[in-house]
């Protein structure tokens, strides 16, 4: 059995944890909340980055208190408490050669989150994607067709558009509050 885990929302905690600490950091340095949440939800209509979001924040409020880099280093510095570290356990036991991480967003500012928690060494392989997650997804599928695969996600878009016919071996797990005891439902006893 394969598993194929997404990381934001599912392994990391980006939008219960990462985004809240960057409220708090921000209000810490006088921007509060309701200045902010515009620029989040307009970053995130694009690849989103935590340096860009700040960048254009403190271009277009002409703030003058923040360093860039400093309160980037600040937010991104918790990233390894923002674990789930319930499914780390369960991935450590299902086994680096059973184990695919597919994340969706900005390569670089994934690929920094990923680095700043330390999960890289659970995995087989690592791949983020700008784009559908279908291609990644199904030659995981293609590869090891006699394996059943599970893709655990938290968006069930990233379900819709993949080949369940061509990939029979295709189970997936839509990651909600039951996300956990569903995972535990199938694994192999
Ligand atoms: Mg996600």
């Amino acid at each position: 059995m394969k598993f194929i885990f997404d990381f934001d929302d599912v392994l990391f905690y980006n939008t219960k944890q990462l985004k809240e600490h960057m409220y708090i950091c921000l209000e810490k340095v006088g921007v509060s909340r309701n200045i902010v949440e515009p620029y989040y939800t307009e970053a995130r209509k694009k690849e989103f980055s935590l340096k860009n979001l700040i960048s254009s924040l403190v271009a277009r409020e002409n703030i003058k208190q923040i360093n860039i880099k400093d309160i980037c280093e600040e937010i991104m510095n918790e990233c390894k408490n923002f674990v789930n570290k319930e499914l780390l356990e369960v991935i450590k036991k299902i086994g680096k050669e059973n184990c695919f991480l597919i994340s969706y967003g900005q390569e670089k500012f994934q690929q920094e989150k990923i680095k700043r928690t330390s999960v890289a060494s659970l995995f087989s392989k690592i791949i983020i994607v700008q784009e559908s997650k279908k291609e990644a997804v199904e030659k995981i599928c293609a590869r090891y067709k006699d394996e059943e695969v599970i893709f655990i996600d938290d968006k069930a878009h990233h379900f819709k558009d993949l080949d369940f016919k061509k990939y029979p071996n295709l189970k997936t797990i839509l990651y909600d509050e039951q996300g956990l005891k569903k995972l535990f439902s199938i694994l192999p006893q």
